[in-house]
């Protein structure tokens, strides 16, 4: 049997969950993806894996839809077994996620549901799917981010999927800890990725602003990231559960 751990991090095809990827494989783990429709990217992302010297596999997952998980279950252990000789992981990371900007008076339900499905009920029931799968004396780390700390008009519905997300990361730390299972959210400051491009492209000043909002003077990118979720895979960080760590460089402290 293969004695390399196994992370599985969700939306590892680009941004923080690509670095997330890399930086396991740095650190000796071997690394299965998921993308939702960028496949290419994907692909790219397995490549990085590869040459770190880990072994990648990347599946596609819509997140957002609770109904195909037992699928992607089915399909993941098959890959193991065939590719692993095992049937678990040692990590989930749930990272997958877009944004939505909206005040609470224009924010439409559909829009809502959607934040709902990808951000809480997906990482939720994935989770509830992934544990008989896990091994004992594994970890889950959850994306969060940290508009659940401090208050950014626009973001009401997106923040408080993170809200919750924190809450639930608190109860699995206590419910798994039988298991020897540790749960911890990172909760990243606002990062130059896709998720961004179009609002810091549209508005060049947002990202002076948020410079000047951070007390490391800049806004982050996915190499902030991708090292500490890293850390939270290793036995260094074995006894760090039920917390969340802020990679932000410091915003509204
Ligand atoms: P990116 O837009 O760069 O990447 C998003 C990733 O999620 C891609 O891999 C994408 O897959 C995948 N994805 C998107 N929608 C779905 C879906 N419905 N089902 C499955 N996978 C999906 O975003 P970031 O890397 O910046 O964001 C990653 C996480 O970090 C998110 O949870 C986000 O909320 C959080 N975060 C981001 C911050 C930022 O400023 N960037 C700040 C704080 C938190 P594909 O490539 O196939 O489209």
């Amino acid at each position: 049997m293969d004695t390399k751990k196994i992370a599985l991090v969700t939306g590892g095809s680009r941004g923080l969950g690509k670095d997330m990827a890399l930086n396991l494989a740095k650190k000796g783990l071997d690394v299965v993806i998921t993308y939702h429709s960028n496949a290419a990217a994907a692909q790219e992302t397995l490549n990085d894996i590869e040459a770190e010297g880990a072994k990648g596999l990347a599946l596609q997952l819509d997140a957002r839809n609770v109904s195909t998980f037992d699928d992607f279950k089915n399909t993941l252990v098959t890959e193991l077994k065939g590719q692993w000789n095992t049937t678990n992981i040692d990590y989930l990371i749930n990272n997958a996620g877009f944004g939505h900007e909206g005040s609470v008076s224009d924010t439409p339900e559909e829009a809502f549901d959607d934040l709902v499905n990808v951000h809480f009920k997906g990482v939720y029931f994935l989770t509830q799917k992934m544990l008989p799968v896990m091994n004992d004396g594994g970890g889950i780390v959850n994306i969060s981010s940290g508009l659940a700390r401090f208050s950014f008009p626009g973001y009401s519905a997106y923040a408080a999927m993170k809200g919750a997300v924190e809450v639930y990361t608190r109860y699995l730390a206590k419910e798994l800890g039988e298991r020897k299972i540790k749960a911890n959210t990172v909760a990243p400051g606002a990062i130059n990725t896709d998720f961004n491009r179009e609002r810091f492209e549209q508005a060049p000043q947002v990202v002076d602003m948020i410079a000047s909002l951070t007390a490391l003077g800049r806004v982050g990118e996915a190499e902030d990231i991708g090292p500490v979720v890293a850390f939270l895979c290793t036995d260094d960080a074995a006894w760090v559960n039920g917390q969340r760590i802020e990679a932000s460089g410091g915003m509204f402290v």
